[in-house]
């Protein structure tokens, strides 16, 4: 159109120009860290809507983390405005799951079915191999889980494994088992997170029809990070883009960190054969770090065999050379980058410009408690974390029964929780009552109470279990889903559980319980909550807020930052041990892919370190700083160890290493834990109330409280546990007595 804005295409330099304005046919754009692909990708979307006839739902494009994918809608609003959400725009699974939404009784399942977690998985594994006699300790249930996975990954069905020896697995069973779990998701009408991808390719590879809609549908086809898609995720991306053909993959074989779940790097090199004539563009000026960063970065990865090669040069700033140090041990650590980021604080650097990133996700721990005591705001990018708790999970459970009656792995979970006196005996006779009727648990329950199958308090157990449930549906559309959630933690027990429990994590727990509700008070709908959660890799904690990240390795694909922190480069932590005992130099080189990207991610300054002495799982071990400190080119680094390790170690002599323990530390740790536990800020913690434990009881009509959704207000009535409380801001609302505090 006359009127459309250009402005996007000035500042590219030509390479990038040409992978934007080449619109027609298939586009590789082969590059390295920083080089703008993912801007590309952006300035295409506008580009293509500006010269193209097509509507914004006619483009699909495909990012590989949630967060990654706000990102890109975001950047794109704000140049082609909001019809930018009207973009196709996601990651492979929540694409998957909005097909197989649309279209899941083609696939057997019902719409609103369940996504299971890893955990109702191997639940579930575990059942089919009992009840197949297999032993569970020579034959580990997680084994089973890996190999379907990987099947998945690659786009096999059961019914494509059969027979096939492929895997040892319990002498060859694993197809077998695979068949067999693949029957009792149906019938539970739920999938799991491979699933989502995997049906949706039975789905198009079934219906030719469906397939035509939606190939017809996608004009335009853009995927970013296609170096870690795995074959599935590859099929799927040939279907859909067989028709019109203009599909742009952009990635790096550098960056690809995701081989152990089954990415395969061989996509990039099967794309020219797949799609003849394709554009294949190289950039090779890196936009985003100092020439010190990449010099330091392109120095490692040069120890990787196999690779693509690239060049890449910087125009910026020389920079500062990476720095490396080595401290005593993981707390110390911890106070090392804290006191870095107080000092870039004060020379004016904002806390949101600071990323720590680390390898493994237990890392984050000593990082929280030196945040907590130096009063460093910090978020925790990993939102499974805090899904993945238990007391949580519990409740997920209970959720997921009101949305999904069928769902028999979460109706397991919770029926004799807290404890009802419904024992194993009476699940049971549930089970067999569901297996003669072909009833799911719940209606099985609902049933076996009908005809009296119980008697007594097992009988008034269920009966109340299963009212309750009834209630629950009932309320489910009408009142918001964290009022749900209120009503569903008070008259199920399970906060009560909780209340009575007088161990010391019980706290904790009921801290955590009381932060999902304000997390669950974002979504419309329970049913758009579940599908959140099962949905999260990360978290996209309140974006306007000062606030140092932590994050894995894994997680930071893409993003950038001014200053990024590494600890953590050990032997056996960075490379991880995994690495270095299963798959040799190939394990090992994806290992060194994770640390050029940790390096690319940063522009300004890059900081890498080690612990001579770190607490793993509870155990203090010694370590030796990783082997990729030594690749590093001396040219680009500067070590500060001097001051750091060698001053400790010698401080410490007298001390045999196994008895050592930092006395300042762990006492830290005591006195924090309790602290961190509740503060993770997985969730806005501008709604959190104060330090101050919650006073349940004993509240007085006309006393002021304290609410995390509704503010400060006054109690105007109470009717046992339920208040009536004219807030300040809210007006008056109905609220259990357990989610307000004494203010
Ligand atoms: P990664 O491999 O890490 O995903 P990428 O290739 O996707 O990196 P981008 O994130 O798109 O790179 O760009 C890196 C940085 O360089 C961004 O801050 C981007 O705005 C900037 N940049 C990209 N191209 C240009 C350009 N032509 N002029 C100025 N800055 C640019
Ligand atoms: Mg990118």
């Amino acid at each position: 159109p006359a009127t459309a804005d250009f402005t996007y295409l000035e500042g590219l330099n030509s390479g990038q120009r040409e992978a934007v304005e080449a619109l027609d046919g298939p586009v590789l754009v082969l590059a390295g860290a920083g080089t703008g692909k993912t801007r590309v990708l952006i300035s295409r979307l506008a580009h293509i809507l500006n010269l193209r006839n097509v509507k914004p739902w006619e483009i699909l494009a495909v990012t590989f983390t949630n967060k990654a994918a706000a990102e890109m809608q975001e950047r794109t609003a704000h140049i082609i405005g909001p019809q930018a959400i009207e973009i196709k725009l996601g990651t492979f699974h929540s694409i998957g799951v909005w097909l197989l939404r649309r279209h899941a009784e083609l696939i057997g399942l019902d719409r609103n079915f369940t996504i299971l977690d890893t955990d109702d998985q191997l639940r579930l594994l575990k059942q089919i191999m009992t009840e197949e006699g297999i032993d569970q300790k020579r034959w580990p249930p997680r084994g089973l889980a890996a190999t379907i996975d990987r099947w998945k990954d690659k786009g096999l069905r059961a019914d494509q494994v059969q027979g096939a020896n492929s895997s040892e697995f319990a002498h060859g069973k694993a197809a077998a088992l695979y068949a067999i779990y693949q029957e009792r998701l149906a019938a539970q009408n739920a999938c799991d997170f491979g699933d989502l991808l995997l049906h949706a390719l039975t789905l198009f590879q079934k219906n030719s029809d469906i397939l035509a809609l939606y190939q017809n549908r996608f004009k335009y086809i853009l995927v970013d990070e296609y170096q870690d898609t795995n074959v599935a995720q590859y099929l799927l991306l040939r279907l859909l883009a067989q028709k019109h053909r203009n599909i742009c993959c952009v990635g790096d074989d550098d960056q690809s960190i995701y081989g152990w779940r089954g990415a395969e790097v061989g996509n990039i090199l099967k794309f020219e054969d797949d799609f003849s004539g394709a554009k294949v563009i190289r950039l090779e000026q890196n936009y985003r770090s100092t020439s010190h960063i990449l010099g330091a970065a392109s120095g490692l990865i040069a120890h990787n065999e196999g690779r693509l090669g690239k060049t890449l040069f910087t125009e910026g700033n020389e920079g500062d050379p990476v720095i490396l140090n080595g401290l005593w041990d993981g707390p110390n650590e911890a106070r090392w980058i804290a006191e870095e980021i107080e000092n870039h604080e004060r020379k004016g650097k904002s806390l949101k410009d600071m990323a720590i990133l680390v390898r493994a996700s237990f890392q984050t721990r000593d990082f929280e408690e030196c945040f907590l005591s130096m009063g460093i705001k910090y978020r925790v990018i990993g939102g499974l974390r805090f899904y993945e708790r238990r007391e949580i999970r519990d409740v997920l459970a209970y959720l997921r029964v009101i949305n999904q009656p069928d769902d028999d792995l979460a109706f397991e979970r919770i029926y004799n929780l807290p404890k009802r006196g419904l024992g194993t005996k009476a699940l049971e006779k549930l089970r067999e009552l569901g297996r003669a009727e072909n009833l799911s648990l719940s209606r099985a329950a609902k049933m076996a109470v009908e005809k009296g199958l119980f008697k007594g308090k097992p009988l008034t157990a269920l009966k109340d279990l299963m009212a309750s449930f009834d209630d629950w549906r009932a309320q489910k559309d009408l009142i918001p889903p964290d009022e749900l959630v209120e009503a569903v933690l008070e008259e199920s027990g399970y906060f009560d559980m909780w209340r009575q429990d007088k161990s010391p994590e019980a706290e904790g727990k009921r801290e955590n319980l009381k932060e999902l509700v304000p997390a669950i008070a974002e979504y419309e709908s329970l049913g758009q909550f579940l599908e959140h959660v099962s949905l999260v890799m990360e978290n996209n904690a309140d974006k306007g807020s000062d606030m140092v990240s932590l994050m894995t390795l894994h997680s930071a694909k893409g993003l950038e930052y001014d200053i990024i922190f590494l600890p953590g480069w050990e032997e056996g932590l960075f490379p991880h041990q995994r690495a270095l005992d299963e798959n040799g130099l190939k394990a090992l080189e994806e290992e060194r892919r994770l640390a050029y990207v940790g390096i690319t991610r940063a522009k300004e300054r890059c900081y890498i370190s080690h612990a001579s002495n770190r607490r793993i799982h509870g155990q203090w071990q010694s370590s030796l700083p990783s082997r990729f400190i030594d690749e590093l080119p001396s040219d680009h680094t500067k070590d500060q160890s001097e001051q750091g390790i060698y001053n400790s170690t010698r401080q410490s002599e007298g001390f045999s290493h196994t008895s050592w323990r930092n006395p300042e530390s762990s006492h830290l740790a005591e006195i924090l834990g309790k602290r961190a536990r509740a503060n993770q800020q997985f969730v806005d913690n501008s709604t959190k109330p104060v330090d101050k434990a919650s006073k349940s009881d004993g509240f007085a009509i006309g006393s002021r409280i304290f609410h995390q959704k509704f503010g400060y207000g006054r109690i105007v009535r109470k009717d046992g546990p339920k208040l009536e409380i004219a807030f300040e801001k809210a007006g008056v609302k109905k609220v259990m007595e357990n989610f307000v505090q004494a203010a």
